[in-house]
């Protein structure tokens, strides 16, 4: 066999083997717009699948504040931030979002998940032992092993196992580091935060909190010493933060290998999340939005009340969840999927995201074909 036809032929045995288990992914062309709009094909549809909480990426302020630097500075910064991509604007954001998280500084990367490949490796190496949350984020887990530490998974939110993992192990280890998010992305359920950053001080452990999910619409609670999140889902734009202490944020800028060796983060995008973390500022009401919708939703459907805009609806098997996403996409609502290996085996769910920019009409009629099919769905 010639390299280029044993490459194909490995190519379609693994994509045969994800078809034959509902697991392939397919990439489905999708414009959005205000309103949590969007449109497939040309059927027009309202989004419940978007991590745009706050309806920013289509607001007009936002936009404009972006055409306002690509007009004045151009379509990319040109360099790594340490060379000639730190634009001024990229400045002012890191200054807007270490105010807004209480933190000495802030660091912007290109993206959330460049965030913590190089965070993690910057603060732990062969020697250390990192702590990640079962249901952590991809980037946590790639993060810690690119980092070489020995790396072990604690039961979701179960900090009794996060301290007998602590007892049993720490002593072994020179640094330790905990991992979790403030809002788990595929299950909208928060961490116990309080109690994770008192096991960590009793075992002399450095934690981070993912908090993608978080900034602009479930903030309240403890704050860890590492904040880091992404200006892509509330900010509506794109790229990746760490907020942290000067020393720790001085660190990075010479250590985290994912900021040190890409190109600066475009000054449209960043000029987009500055004006978003305005007007979130701003608008204490429209932050609140997606949360109120997210629990009447639950409440009109007898689920577990919302904990944030993420409500999850287990379906189980994949083919299925996919079956439900599809007749809800026949009925006007996108409601992506969930499938392994984002979420454990025998979870695929349906992920309902809300937005401010929904109505309660919108919400409403969600809620209603949900109730009517799940219902035909025991009855079947
Ligand atoms: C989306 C997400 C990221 C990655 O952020 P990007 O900016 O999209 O790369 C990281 N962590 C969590 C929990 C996320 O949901």
């Amino acid at each position: 066999m010639s390299d280029r036809s044993s490459l194909d032929a490995f190519a379609h045995a693994t994509l045969a083997e994800l078809d034959a288990k509902a697991l392939r992914r397919r990439l489905v062309a999708t414009t959005r717009g205000a309103e949590a709009a969007a449109h497939r094909d040309t059927r027009a549809l309202v989004s419940f699948s978007c991590n745009d909480y706050l309806g920013l990426a289509n607001d007009p302020r936002v936009i404009a504040a972006a055409h306002d630097a690509l007009d004045r500075y151009g379509a990319g910064a040109g360099a790594s931030r340490l060379v000639t991509g730190n634009h001024p604007v990229l400045v002012a954001l890191e200054e807007r979002l270490a105010a807004h998280k209480g933190t000495e500084a802030a660091l912007v990367f290109g993206s959330g998940y460049l965030a913590n490949l190089g965070i993690v490796p910057a603060l732990a190496g062969a020697q250390d032992l990192i702590l990640v949350d079962a249901l952590g984020h991809s980037c946590l887990f790639s993060g810690a092993r690119v980092s070489g530490a020995t790396m072990l998974r604690f039961r979701h939110n179960d900090v009794d196992h996060l301290r007998a993992i602590l007892s049993a192990r720490r002593a072994k280890h020179g640094r330790a580091l905990i991992l979790t998010e403030r809002v788990f992305s595929m299950d909208g359920d928060r961490a116990p935060l309080s109690e994770i950053l008192a096991v960590a001080a009793e075992f002399e452990a450095w934690t981070l909190v993912d908090d993608a999910h978080g900034l602009g619409v479930v903030e309240a609670g403890a704050r860890a010493p590492l904040e880091m999140g992404t200006l892509s889902k509330t900010l509506g734009s794109y790229g990746g933060y760490l907020c942290a202490s000067q020393g720790v944020i001085d660190l990075m800028t010479n250590r985290a290998r994912s900021f040190v060796y890409t190109t600066g983060l475009p000054p449209a995008s960043a000029a987009a999340a500055l004006r978003a973390l305005e007007i979130v500022q701003a608008e204490p009401e429209r932050a609140a939005r997606p949360l109120m919708l997210a629990r009447r939703f639950t409440a009109r459907l007898g689920l577990p009340e919302a904990q944030s805009p993420i409500v999850p609806i287990l379906i189980g098997e994949a083919d299925a969840a996919l079956a439900l996403s599809a007749t809800l996409e026949e009925r006007g609502f996108l409601v992506v999927a969930i499938r392994p290996p984002t979420v454990p085996a025998g979870t695929a769910r349906l992920r309902v995201a809300f937005s401010a920019a929904h109505s309660e009409a919108q919400v409403e009629a969600l809620a209603e074909a949900l109730a009517a099919l799940t219902a035909s769905t025991l009855r079947g």
